[in-house]
């Protein structure tokens, strides 16, 4: 197929924002398709590798803009000069090379199979002295391209197609194109509907297509069973070792008593770790490592890979597990924030591996040794787990488990599990399968719920080593009837330590913030004029001696800062007697 073709559906695309039209537009373009329907399918959503691929094309745009001068006869500084018009190195690839002399256009045709090798054979040099035969590749492209084919060759390469096609979008094409006469299937461009013979069938249709989605996360490989095989040929595609699957996720239990209503009798109940999820696969000695979002992050956790090969048995596998990081001074659970940098960190690594160790919770397996346990009950997928997995705490083991049919022994589980430092509990059905990408009701999440105060700063600690430089712990206090601030605990929870992110409040924030208001220093820890206030979540108020409010919060978090409001404005002493009333009835 030419190109041509597909970069008239990117515009058509582009230039509508309706669901339903775009799923006509793609579906249309499918029906056209033959042999290279799986190229065909990844670039329509502007990659050569699925998502969960780890290789890259390594093209900066000091390389795209070379090429595009190469092939513009443009100068570099021009490029550049029209990139920064509108910050779109497509565009401007656009606009420079519909301008170039007529003699540099050639009769040939570019083909979506050209297109994509090319590309893909970009992916294949890596390192030093390769700049020039990427340079090639992409130049020969663009030398062949027309503008409007130029645009989109460059926008693929820099990784952002700018058609905003979603996935739901390309699943309901997949069965439009290639299922829609079966299904008498009809849209209507004036009313953006459509019609079928029979809405269940759809349905069916539908599903079939996003499970075999869910198992490879691929659609050029589900689109070209779907063409080729039909209905049978998408039932017949499984899960592979080394490609991730969407996982499981959760739905919410209110307490205890909701949970057990939802999951039955027995129930199976677990820790439920602050963590992120990993899954782990085995091949032939080889592990790798998938997020939640089907990232590969093997080369972030060296040392989950060691863990694995050393404490897993088995040569095949995939297993699903929550890494949860913990402090290598104290050995107390961390909260997410604090290691989640060590998922996007690509220099260090070891550096990091040191300072932010993890543990793996591993609470699934999904395929073990030639066997898929997706249909197997959980009672039994999590005997094999304890069977293969050993149990070696702060570095792998099976998580945290009971099986109950009692409420009180399930809440006494709930208080040990935030004892601990964790988020709460997860319930799950003992007989359900494991549902990929399903959020199904067979596990449950169960977090305390969470109020929040406004408090006062008085005071605060510096931090240790690394954050020395900034203040990491907060002295907290309510406000009296007589406009006094009485203390109500300490709080370092829930804070980030650079400005990285628009939400919460960081460690550079606070320490700016307080700074001016120093009113004296002792040791680490000094007093400041209660000016700041601060969102500060908690799972509970406890009467405390400790405290001149009388009062403690448990699980204390900052949520953010409050600059809106005045130390006046914080939450009072009654109101907290009274949260702590309501709160015991
Ligand atoms: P959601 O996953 O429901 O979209 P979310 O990202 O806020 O929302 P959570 O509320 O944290 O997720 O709840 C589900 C997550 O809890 C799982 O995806 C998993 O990462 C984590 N988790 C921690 N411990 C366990 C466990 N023992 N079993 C299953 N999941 C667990």
């Amino acid at each position: 197929m030419d190109y041509k073709k597909l970069v008239d559906v990117y515009e058509a695309l582009g230039s509508t924002t309706k669901r339903l039209k775009k799923t006509a537009i793609i579906a249309e373009l499918l029906k056209q398709t033959n042999a290279d329907i799986q190229k065909l399918m990844l670039l329509l959503q502007g990659r050569v590798f699925p998502t969960w691929d780890q290789r890259e094309l390594g093209v900066a745009d000091r390389l795209l803009i070379k090429a595009i001068a190469a092939s513009s006869g443009a100068t570099s500084d021009k490029v550049e000069r029209e990139f920064a018009k509108t910050g779109d190195l497509g565009l401007a690839a656009e606009s420079l090379l519909r301008n170039r002399r007529q003699s540099t256009l050639t009769s040939r045709s570019l083909t979506i199979t050209k297109v994509f090798d090319n590309i893909r054979k970009v992916a294949e040099f890596q390192g030093k002295g390769t700049v020039e035969r990427k340079l090639q590749l992409i130049s020969e492209l663009l030398t062949t391209a027309t503008a409007k084919e130029a645009k989109y060759i460059v926008r693929t390469i820099s990784g952002n197609l700018r058609v905003g096609i979603g996935s739901g979008s390309i699943r309901d094409a997949i069965v439009w194109a290639f299922f829609g006469k079966e299904l008498e299937l009809k849209y209507d461009d004036k009313d953006e509907a459509i019609k079928v013979r029979d809405r269940a069938d759809f349905g069916k249709y539908l599903d079939a297509v996003q499970s075999a989605y869910d198992l490879t996360n691929d659609f050029s490989v589900v689109a070209e069973a779907a063409q080729t095989k039909g209905l049978k040929g998408l039932s017949t595609i499984s899960l592979k070792v080394g490609i991730p699957i969407k996982v499981m996720l959760a739905q919410k239990a209110k307490d205890v008593e909701d949970g057990f209503r939802q999951v039955g009798k027995p129930a199976a109940i677990e820790y439920k770790y602050d963590g992120f999820r990993i899954q782990l696969h085995k091949s032939k000695g080889t592990i790798s490592l998938f997020t939640r979002r089907l990232e590969n992050v093997t080369k972030q956790f060296p040392d989950v890979v060691k863990y694995a090969k050393e404490y897993i048995k088995g040569n095949e596998y995939i297993l699903d597990s929550e890494a949860v990081g913990y402090s290598p001074k104290t050995r107390k659970y961390l909260p997410f924030q604090m290691v989640s940098q060590r998922i996007k960190r690509k220099y260090d690594i070891s550096k990091l591996e040191q300072e932010l160790p993890v543990e793996v919770n591993i609470f699934d397996v999904i395929y073990y040794e030639g066997k898929n346990y997706i249909s197997t009950p959980f009672r039994e997928r999590r005997k094999l787990v304890e069977k293969i997995v050993k149990s070696v705490p702060l570095k792998i083991k099976p998580c945290e488990h009971i099986e109950s049919s009692n409420e009180e022994e399930a809440k006494k589980f709930l208080a040990k599990a935030l004892d601990s430092g964790n988020e709460g509990v997860m319930l799950k059905a003992l007989d359900a399968p494991y549902k990929p990408g399903s959020r199904v009701g067979y596990m449950l999440k169960l977090k305390p719920s969470f109020d929040t105060l406004d408090l006062v700063v008085i005071g605060a600690d510096w931090g240790e080593g690394k954050r020395a430089k900034y203040l990491s712990s907060f002295y907290i206090a309510c406000v009296d009837e007589d406009g006094n601030f009485k203390e109500i605990g300490k709080v370092a929870s829930g804070i980030k330590e650079l400005e990285d992110s628009a939400e919460g409040a960081t460690m550079q924030q606070m320490t700016s913030l307080l700074k001016p208001l120093f009113t004296s220093e002792k040791g680490k820890t000094i007093t400041v004029k209660p000016k700041v206030v601060i969102e500060v979540e908690y799972g509970e108020i406890q009467k405390s001696p400790t405290y001149s409010s009388g009062y403690a919060l448990r699980f204390p978090r900052i949520k953010t800062v409050r600059e809106d409001r005045k130390a006046d404005d914080a939450t009072t002493l009654n109101e907290i007697e009274k949260l702590y009333k309501e709160q015991n009835k």
